[in-house]
């Protein structure tokens, strides 16, 4: 668990062109669910990726736990990231998708088969360990990745639109079951979504982003009241 702290932080891709993200200046709590909502193209997968370390800060920092990871790499952040497109390895089954994450920073072999079976059972993936992602439906998939993410206990937890190729029925379910995950394992959580419902119903509290400037951040209730 861990505070994050966006300091006036902004990215520039393309110095004919606004900043894609704008000095955004934002605090999120030790295991608070964040969501960043807009429209495409605001700005919310840049604002995420800088926080994952996948995109550079080109002015400003970002603090986690009050320190400096600007300049860190992306796995020295401890921040796991769970991709709209799932990003599972195709050879591998779901169990070694999961404890790949672990093998990689040279995790015991016993203490890497207690992890797993826990994600396994949070996630109910007992069923799904010895297939490969090709013999998945796309919901099962996406468990499998949110496995993958959570198995190392990062500090912070990324999700960028993870529910958007799913269907309607299994985005309602997915969100709560997600929801429900993040208050079990109460970590700090970063949220894309571009859909109103999902920010609503599942962040402590949204940042609504528009050509990559923060335009508020507060709870569902106080945003979405419209008296
Ligand atoms: P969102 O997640 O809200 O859809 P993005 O962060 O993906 O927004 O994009 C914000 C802006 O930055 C957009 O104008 C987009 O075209 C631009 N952008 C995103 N990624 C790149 C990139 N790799 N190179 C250049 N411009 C990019
Ligand atoms: P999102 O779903 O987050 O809006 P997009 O579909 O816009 O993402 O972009 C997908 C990929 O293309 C991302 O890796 C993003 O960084 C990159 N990208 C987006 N806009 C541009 C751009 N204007 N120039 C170059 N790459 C871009």
């Amino acid at each position: 668990m861990a505070t994050v702290e966006y300091r006036q932080a902004s990215r520039m891709y393309d110095l004919t062109r606004p900043p894609a993200v704008n000095r955004l200046s934002l605090k999120i709590e030790d295991g608070e669910f964040l969501v960043l909502v807009g429209p495409s193209g605001s700005g919310k997968s840049t604002a995420m990726r800088m926080l994952a370390g996948l995109e550079p800060v080109d002015e400003g920092q970002i603090l986690i736990d009050g320190k400096d990871v600007t300049e860190l790499r992306a796995r020295d952040r401890d921040v796991s990231m769970v991709f709209q497109s799932y990003a599972l390895y195709p050879n591998m089954t779901a169990r070694q998708n999961i404890a790949f994450a672990l093998e990689n920073i040279k995790t015991p072999k016993a203490q890497i088969k207690e992890k797993v079976a826990q994600a396994a059972a949070m996630l109910e993936l007992e069923d799904l360990l010895d297939k490969k992602p090709s013999q998945m439906s796309g919901g099962q998939r996406q468990r499998v990745a949110m496995g993958r993410s959570i198995v190392r206990d990062p500090k912070v937890w990324c999700m960028d639109e993870p529910l958007s190729n799913l269907d309607a029925k299994l985005r309602v379910s997915t969100r709560a079951q997600i929801a429900a995950l993040q208050r079990e394992l109460g970590v700090t959580t970063v949220y894309v979504t571009h859909d109103q419902t999902e920010a609503m119903t599942m962040g402590d509290r949204v940042a609504v982003l528009k050509d990559g400037v923060l335009q508020q951040v507060d709870t569902p209730t106080h945003l979405y009241s419209h008296p």
